[in-house]
């Protein structure tokens, strides 16, 4: 059996829901026997998303302009896409700076007000990436074709995800464990 091309992303979100992924443990040897790994911040160090990705799951919300740019090439290379815990499906943490009148306002209050020392805002874009005035979900962005909610979701939801996907069938979001928000 070909083994699927897989990838995992990380944008604007803690990591942790790409820890809950970890926590799939020995399973991840199943996976491995299904999907290759083609991009994914848990397993190398390659820069540039590839091609021909048959699926994907992404984490955290459209927070500056590398997701931006990372998010839309994710799209066109990948088939499947899935948003990957609830910084991805409503901006949820990060999302929480929304509501201080855009990263003017974020900025100045983490680099200058809060700073001792030679207090500045970094301008150079490798340092830190341009900020959006607002964490976006990424379905306000890209098509998404299914969401794994939960902050993050249980490694055992997205081993029955992934199962589902990997056998060509639609994830089941019924259970209310799965839908409860947080
Ligand atoms: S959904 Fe929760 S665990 Fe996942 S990146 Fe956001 S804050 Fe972290």
């Amino acid at each position: 059996m070909d083994k699927i091309r897989f990838a995992t992303v990380w944008l604007t979100g803690c990591s942790g829901c790409h820890m809950s992924f970890l926590d799939l443990d020995e399973w991840l040897f199943e996976l491995a026997k299904a999907a290759e790994i083609v991009y994914s911040p848990i397993s190398s160090d390659i820069k540039e998303y590839p091609a021909g990705v048959d699926l994907v799951l992404v984490e955290g919300g459209v927070g500056n302009q590398d997701n931006l740019n990372l998010i839309k090439k994710v799209r066109q290379n990948s088939k499947v896409l899935v948003s990957f815990g609830d910084c991805a499906i409503s901006a949820n943490v990060p999302g929480m700076r929304n509501m201080l009148g855009g990263c003017k306002s974020v900025l100045e209050r983490s680099y200058l007000e809060l700073t001792d020392n030679n207090a500045q805002i970094p301008s150079q874009s490798d340092i830190l990436p341009v900020l959006l005035d607002q964490v976006l979900p990424i379905h306000q962005v890209v098509e998404v074709d299914f969401f794994l909610p939960g902050c993050p979701p249980s490694s055992e939801h997205i081993k029955n995800t992934l199962m589902a996907l990997l056998e060509g069938k639609t994830p089941s979001i019924v259970d209310p464990e799965i839908l409860r928000f947080g």
